[in-house]
């Protein structure tokens, strides 16, 4: 058997049958070995069991370059290939890209550029671009981002605005899309509150404790509700999930049906953040949609991740963030998604004449670029998605959002999702080994850990949750640290395993699931 088989097996049977030697690290490497995409793991700055303990700048990356002007160091590039041999073993196992993306190594390129530009000939850096830059012109920039963000989640490059962050957008969005009528005023949303002792499933199962999801789209909906002079309790309908953290489409559907004739809009993530659901995404738009429901997606942890048609689809909108799966820092700018249908202006001639476009909330940089700087107070809509821009976005964070969208034009969703589904897989099945081993021991002890995450390929990413015995979480953290391994814990009681295709390996995966049996132990 090889990867190519069991890509096509995870596609078309919705299961890989790995062979009995699959737990070994020889199988792991063998797989490693026949990935088409391992070589982008060097294209990224992976922190190591060292770096990890740093607790000051000493002018140093953990690829063991050294960075410019940091205690003095002189400039120097990347020395060691993180797939070397020996840095294997102390390279940390990078599993929280759903979290934080690591660092692309063309982010400081990209950024010099803009320094030096800048620096050299200053405001002429909006219209003119240096020679041998990475770089448009600072104008044309988030066009250029919006071209190549557009791949990533299947839109039009017109369909596509970079521009603010998620939550902001968010609200931009629903100040265009969320107008409620007497009839029609209500959101509906998934959301459980706070955390509730609901009893064990059986015996053996672990305590359901469900932390309250997706808060920060909770009070964005809440207060754009409020903010329309609505009441939450009447207006806001919450979509909950089941004991098993699973929110099953049927129920979507069902719920849409219910409140059908008084609902403005859905707004759903693509996939829950804490469970690591994907929903049916197209199918779910469709329903509300022939109700008469706007429909809106948070894809932060879809974008990048998962193969998405939004435009196909027929989504009315969407948002998303860049630090997770897209990998261009802390904070760094976001996305969102305007469908043509929604996008269209229709222009008079200008100057005089009127035009008439969907209303939004607009700022002079929702104007036209042809005629933007012509101080004449015309103001001329940019037809698409680009017409929601409000102001002048940051170039730096534009520079560090293109260096981290160079890597992704290194490769495609489909061959990011083929290896996705495989890694993902292998860390399901190495996870089901720790699972059994931990029951057959017989003592009546609770069940240590179970897999919350869908079990069904087409309903997950890279991501699984895994959910700890009361109690475990701290301890299993500590060692999965002392490890140097980065992944994410959600208190009280989950961890989030994301094994990202663009730079973990099967091997990550392997050494990961061993020491998580020895942090159990
Ligand atoms: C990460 C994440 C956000 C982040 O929102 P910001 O506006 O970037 O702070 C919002 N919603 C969900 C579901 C997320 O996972």
């Amino acid at each position: 058997m090889s990867f190519s088989s069991y890509v096509e097996q995870l596609r078309s049977e919705g299961q890989a049958k790995f062979p009995s030697n699959a737990n070994t690290a020889e199988f792991a490497r063998e797989l490693d070995s026949q990935d088409p995409i391992r070589h982008l793991r060097d294209e990224f700055i992976l922190p190591t069991k060292a770096s990890l303990k740093k607790k000051a700048l000493d002018g140093t990356l953990p690829d063991g370059s050294k960075l410019n002007g940091i205690n003095g160091h002189a400039n120097g590039t990347s020395a060691a290939s993180s797939t070397d041999d020996a840095n294997v073993s102390s390279t940390g196992i990078y599993f929280c890209g759903n979290s934080l993306g690591p660092q692309p190594k063309a982010l400081r390129r990209y950024l010099n550029a803009q320094l030096e530009t800048w620096g050299s000939i200053g405001v002429g850096g909006h219209f003119q671009n240096l020679e041998t830059s990475p770089l448009a012109c600072w104008q044309d920039l988030a066009e250029d981002c919006a071209i190549k963000s557009a791949a990533i989640v299947g839109a039009k490059p017109e369909e596509v605005v970079i521009m603010n962050t998620l939550t902001a957008n968010l609200h931009l969005l629903m100040a265009s899309f969320y107008r409620p009528t007497e009839k029609r005023h209500k959101i509906i949303l998934e959301w459980r509150p706070f955390p509730s002792d609901y009893g064990r499933i059986n015996k053996n199962d672990i305590r359901p404790v469900w932390e309250g999801t997706n808060k920060s789209n909770k009070y964005a909906i809440e207060s754009q509700i409020q903010w329309h002079n609505l009441d939450p309790s009447k207006s806001m309908i919450t979509i909950q999930p089941d004991a098993n953290f699973y929110i099953s489409t049927d129920l979507i559907l069902r719920t849409i049906d219910e409140h059908a004739d008084e609902t403005a809009l859905i707004l759903l993530p693509g996939i829950q953040y804490y469970s690591g659901q994907l929903f049916d995404i197209e199918r779910i738009t469709a329903h509300a949609q022939s109700k008469g429901i706007v429909v809106g997606w948070d894809l932060a942890h879809a974008a990048g991740n998962v193969e998405l048609r939004l435009h196909d689809w027929n989504v009315d909108f969407a948002a998303w963030c860049t630090y997770k799966y897209q990998n261009a820092g802390p904070g760094s700018i976001a996305g969102a998604f305007v469908h043509e249908r929604h996008g269209a202006v229709e222009r008079g001639e200008y100057p005089e004449g009127k035009a008439t476009y969907r209303p939004r909330l607009s700022g002079w940089y929702g104007g036209d670029k042809s005629v933007r700087f012509n101080m004449d107070n015309k103001f001329l809509p940019t037809a698409g998605a680009g017409g929601y821009q409000v102001s002048n976005p940051s170039a730096i964070d534009l520079a560090s959002l293109l260096a981290a969208l160079s890597v992704f034009e290194k490769t495609d969703m489909a061959t990011l999702r083929s290896k996705s589904l495989v890694l993902t897989a292998y860390a399901e099945l190495l996870l089901d080994g720790i699972i059994a081993d931990s029951l057959s021991g017989g003592d009546g002890e609770e069940q240590a850990l179970r897999v919350i995450t869908p079990r069904d390929p087409s309903e997950r990413g890279t991501q699984l949750s895994v959910l700890l015995r009361d109690g475990l979480l701290d301890k299993v953290s500590a060692s999965l640290t002392e490890e140097g391994i980065l992944c994410d814990k959600r208190k009280p009681g989950v961890i989030r395993v994301a094994p990202v295709p663009m730079y973990c390996t099967f091997d990550d995966v392997w050494r990961f699931m061993n020491a998580l049996r020895k942090a159990l132990a």
